[in-house]
């Protein structure tokens, strides 16, 4: 394999200890050395003047619909905005058709996966059979296949008693159980945020306590199990808050938030129409503020896409009817620049932990080890971006299937201009 220097960018790897000036030597798929001006020998050269340079993104919360809703999007074309967006891992949660419950729907996803040749995947397994939320899976068959973390996303774990038995046995084998929080009995029949948006536009409202609810049950569990549970696409305050207790109490939580939460109140809805509709629906001003705030204190690990593409077909319907969900893989870092290091809410340190280290962390039982940082002699997983790059994000010419992004037209600041999946360049952008 050929060799690459990456020369003369910002290297930032908090895990490391890295932070200044320097190039990266990669050899046969593997960082050979880090360093100041290094004396490479090496015809492949990406010029990182003026760039951040650092571990590949880790996306703890994708949905590539492969099997079942290839019309949205399919294995090839995730993982193509994936890199775009200069993730080098992504988890895909087990909501397909068949949902990905046992070890052989896993392992012949990873081989596709590995055909495609673009981002890792790691696999997220269903907690339930089906995700029905009667019957565990066989959470050893699962890990054994590939699968880093269970969830029964796009629905909560349904019961409190499955749940507890899904973080007892998670907990055996070191893995996290990440929970969808929403109680079905608050949110049945809402569209988008209940208040006084939902009422104009006479839809029913999802409560932020939809919310609450069930992330304080989860956290009870959590704490009595000592498991590790990670909560995905938190939303509210509320829920935030109760994070920020458990984990001084010492509870093994974690938990992501989503660009479009942390951008975007429901008002968007108004502008945006379905393309705004998703769930956890988008917030009051309140609850973004909180998760700025919570993102900038640490409460909140990490930065997840929750990318969720639909074809148009499916997104122009009544508000009522449209499924929920936006695409995020092309648009993340952009957003996350935007939203959080220019106004100088986080430093672009914070940023490479929210979306590489520390995603990489919550799932580093069963993910390969080098996810996170970048070591002499790990596989190169690396992302350069250009933290002041202004540019016009255009959905249609987004490598994902499907258009369904309420920023589709933003100007943006900040943009990724290669990423590197095992030493190999497999996404440069071209100006
Ligand atoms: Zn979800």
């Amino acid at each position: 394999m050929a060799s690459l220097l990456i020369r003369n960018g910002h290297v930032i790897s908090p895990d490391d200890q890295l932070d200044g000036k320097m190039d990266i030597w990669i050899e046969d798929g593997r960082i050979r050395e880090i360093g100041p001006r290094l004396p490479a020998p090496v015809p492949d050269v990406i010029e990182a003047q003026g760039q951040v340079v650092c571990p590949g993104f880790v996306d703890l919360h994708v949905h590539l619909r492969e099997p079942g809703g290839e019309v949205s999007e399919t294995l090839e074309t995730g993982l193509a905005a994936a890199v775009a967006g200069g993730f080098t891992s992504v988890c895909p949660m087990p909501n397909t058709s068949p949902v990905n419950d046992c070890a052989e729907l896993t392992s012949a996803m990873l081989e596709k996966a590995k055909r495609v040749g673009l981002a890792r995947v790691l696999p997220i397994a269903a907690v339930s059979v089906g995700s029905n939320g009667e019957q565990l899976t066989n959470f050893a068959a699962l890990t054994k296949a590939g699968a880093v973390a269970f969830s029964d996303d796009g629905k909560p774990v349904k019961t409190a008693g499955l749940l507890r038995q899904a973080l007892r046995e998670a907990s055996r084998l070191g893995v996290p159980i990440i929970d969808h929080c929403e109680d079905l009995s608050l949110s049945a029949g809402g569209a988008i945020h209940e208040g006084p948006v939902a009422a104009r536009l006479g839809v029913k409202g999802i409560p932020a306590c939809a919310e609450d609810v069930c992330v304080a049950r989860d956290l009870v569990l959590a704490e009595e199990s000592q498991a590790a549970l990670h909560l995905a696409h938190t939303s509210t305050a509320g829920a935030i808050a109760m994070v920020r207790e458990a984990k001084r109490r010492g509870v093994k939580v974690t938990c992501e938030v989503t660009p479009h939460h942390f951008t975007l109140t429901n008002e968007a809805v108004e502008q945006y129409g379905t393309l705004a509709k998703m769930n956890p629906p988008l917030r009051g001003a309140a609850d973004v503020d909180a998760l700025r705030a919570s993102i900038a204190d640490g409460t909140i690990d990490a930065i997840a896409t929750d990318h969720a593409p639909h074809a148009p077909q499916l997104k122009q319907k009544p508000l009522a009817e449209a499924p929920f969900g936006v695409i995020g893989l092309e648009t993340a870092l952009a957003l996350a620049l935007t939203q959080l290091v220019h106004p100088g809410r986080i430093s672009l340190a914070q940023l490479v932990r929210l979306m590489s280290a520390h995603p990489a962390r919550i799932i580093s039982a069963r993910a390969p080890h080098h996810l996170g940082r970048l070591r002499r002699g790990d596989p190169a997983d690396v992302t350069v971006f250009h933290p002041n790059l202004e540019w016009t994000y255009r959905a249609a010419e987004g490598r994902s299937k499907s258009c369904n992004s309420p920023f589709d037209g933003w100007s943006l600041k900040g943009a990724v201009t290669a990423t590197v999946v095992g030493g190999r360049l497999v996404y440069r952008r071209d100006r």
